[in-house]
């Protein structure tokens, strides 16, 4: 499907949609009122009171999502929508006797939804009820409340005109939520009253008044509420404000010990250093710690939507794994946000998304995050080249990449983001162009080092490129890929329009090592997995054998990935299938890793019994290379680049 020709087809139906177009009268804002207090109960109810003019009018909801690169605006969890005018004086204006307004939606276009507004009318109420049931997974359209919190993204409860421009379209704001519960939003503080309404003994509700903002910067602006809440100052000694605001599932979640927070006081340090510039007034890192909600995170210009399991700062394991996450959202206020590719520049919720930079957009983020991981003491050196030998090596083993090149996973990032990781996904090969972006601007940071003998990096493209320095407010600047290219010319000259295109459009098996390379590493393998793989392992319930047997198996015995061409493939092996034996006795992870440990050189080959799909048959692996599992060593040859990059920069308090 092309989706540009869905667009023009929409744009054409709206014109042909007949009458003179009704207009929201300009100098009046939207008001828009969210009630969170049966959020507990995943509903999350909105009154919406638009200005208009009589005619025809056509509303949308928010379809394409700024951060979520394709059209996940959750329509199918928007119920109750009425619509209902009054005249200026406030009285009913339309024919029927209870104002009510008939809707049709679009017949292609299914976010819009048109009306005819009657002469007499000034104003139209529009009711929605965004259904907060759906699964914790995926992104802002997943779980987002429970009983004691809730994440409020202002597009799953607001329709507007078409024809108004997001940024421009301005919106008053309220919200009434539960007495206990605290809140956090870039939208900055509110006036607070209590809800007339309430009758006493019961707790009332809290009614939240903003000022009004545009469109955009309200969608821009999530907020962050609930009863187990924590708001923390970052890096006080920096203008603008920096606070970490969780929201948890239960009072212990929120214990995490001052050496964390200090973490992520140096992120918001090592952040300033490396860009030399913040555009954003405040900035919010607004985290959910919670089992019942999606985990994932999203950018904004002066906050981030970071959602992880409920001990995620409290368990060791878990904070080391999940130390990435703040790092990349606070990196995309830079990356993503203020400079954007020019396809996804207008914030225009009804176009398509053109995603084809997203490896700059997602790659280099992923590459700046995971650096300032370890800058800020997230992770240890030894866990950053952990992961980054892991990610290697998987993507070195990854036989999608010989049909479909790094490019084609960003072009197509809209349904990628959609495929499961698991299930043939190594032939398939989805949203590739984080971890494979991230070992490609390894490549350009280590090239602009290896060029200029050591006097230029990353560093002076970040401080041209993201700049001016200082501070400003949130804007869009928009980029291309010559844009790219020029900048990084302005550092050091090369061919980097070839550069950058040969790892773009390779279908070479291999992996781009070469970032890995001259920052004096090498990929190897040892018969031990790194202290990352196994902490990967255990928080997954998994067994990766990908670069010995090439199958990962969770602890139950059901493969849920096999390597195309690999040991397992050849033995007649797929995804889905359950191990239920090893060697004659019952599956366990262990047994099959003593079984590729027992088989090297000239042992037995590898006798499973397995489960397909209610069928039991008995496969052999005839492999004898022993377990492989990858790491980094470094290599004397070539200066250790690699160890200068994850050096902090901001000076030490
Ligand atoms: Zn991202």
């Amino acid at each position: 499907m092309d989706l540009r020709r869905l667009s023009g087809g929409l744009l054409a139906l709206l014109g042909l949609y007949g009458g003179a177009a009704a207009q929201p009268r300009a100098q009046q804002a939207i008001s828009l009122s969210v009630d969170l207090t049966d959020a507990p109960r995943k509903i999350i109810h909105a009154t919406e009171t638009i200005p208009v003019a009589p005619g025809a009018l056509t509303l949308v909801y928010p379809k394409w999502i700024p951060g979520e690169h394709g059209p996940t605006g959750p329509i199918d969890d928007m119920a109750g929508f009425i619509v209902t005018a009054l005249g200026p004086d406030g009285k009913s204006c339309a024919t029927d006797s209870d104002s009510t307004i008939h809707w049709q939606r679009d017949k292609l276009e299914m976010y819009a939804f048109h009306l005819t507004v009657p002469e007499g009318c000034a104003t139209l109420t529009a009711r929605i009820d965004f259904l907060a049931t759906a699964a914790p997974m995926g992104f802002s359209a997943g779980a987002s409340t429970s009983e004691n919190l809730a994440m409020l993204s202002w597009n799953t409860v607001v329709v507007y005109p078409a024809t108004m421009e997001p940024a421009s379209l301005m919106v008053t704001p309220t919200v009434t939520m539960p007495s206990a519960w605290q809140y956090a939003t870039a939208l900055g503080p509110a006036a607070e009253a209590v809800d007339q309404l309430c009758q006493n003994p019961a707790p009332c509700p809290r009614n939240l008044s903003f000022p009004a903002v545009s469109l955009a910067t309200l969608i821009d602006s999530p907020l962050l509420a609930g009863k187990y809440f924590k708001e923390i100052p970052l890096a006080p000694e920096i203008t603008p404000k920096h606070f970490l605001d969780i929201a948890a599932d239960g009072p212990e979640d929120l214990d995490l010990p001052p050496a964390r927070v200090e973490n992520f006081s140096r992120l918001v340090r090592e952040a300033g250093a490396l860009f030399g510039s913040r555009h954003y007034q405040q900035y919010r890192f607004l985290v959910t710690l919670s089992d019942s909600v999606a985990h994932f995170g999203l950018e904004h210009h002066e906050s981030s939507d970071d959602r992880m399991p409920s001990r995620a700062f409290t368990d060791d394991t878990q904070f080391v794994l999940n130390g990435d996450l703040l790092p990349h959202e606070f990196t995309h206020s830079w990356n993503g946000k203020y400079r954007r590719p020019a396809g996804l520049g207008a914030s225009d919720y009804q176009k398509p998304m053109e995603d084809d930079l997203l490896w700059v957009y997602e790659g280099l983020t992923q590459y700046l995050g995971d650096v300032l991981a370890a800058r800020s003491g997230l992770w240890t050196p030894e866990q950053y080249r952990g992961m980054l030998a892991l990610k290697a090596a998987t993507l070195d083993n990854w036989p999608g990449r010989t049909w479909r090149d790094l490019q084609d996973t960003a072009t197509m990032a809209q349904v990628l983001y959609e495929t499961p990781d698991e299930g043939w996904d190594n032939w398939r090969r989805g949203t590739d162009f984080y971890r494979e972006g991230e070992l490609l601007w390894l490549d350009v940071d280590t090239s602009l080092r290896k060029l200029s003998g050591g006097k230029k990096s990353l560093q002076d493209f970040f401080v041209s490129f993201y700049g001016p320095a200082g501070v400003s407010a949130p804007s869009v600047r928009p980029y291309t890929f010559d844009d790219i290219v020029a900048a990084l010319n302005a550092v050091a000259p090369n061919d980097w329009a070839t550069f950058l295109r040969q790892r773009l459009d390779s279908t070479q098996p291999h992996a781009p090592l070469g970032g890995i390379e001259n920052g004096g590493y090498k990929l190897s393998y040892v018969s031990q997995p790194n202290p990352w793989s196994e902490m990967v392992d255990q928080q997954t319930a998994t067994v990766d054998l990908w670069f010995s047997i090439g199958l990962h198996v969770n602890s139950g015995g059901t493969l849920t990935d096999v390597l195309k061409g690999g040991v397992a493939d050849k033995a007649g092996l797929a995804p889905e299938m359950r191990l239920v034996a090893v060697n004659g006795r019952s599956f366990t992870p262990a047994l099959l890793r003593e079984a590729v440990h027992d088989a090297e050189g000239d042992g037995p080959p590898i006798e499973l019994i397995v489960e397909n799909t209610d069928y039991y048959k008995v496969l052999r692996l005839d492999y004898h290379g022993g377990e492989r599992y990858p790491v980094l060593d470094r290599d004397a040859g070539t200066p250790d680049r690699l160890d200068d990059i994850l050096k902090p920069l901001a000076a030490t308090r």
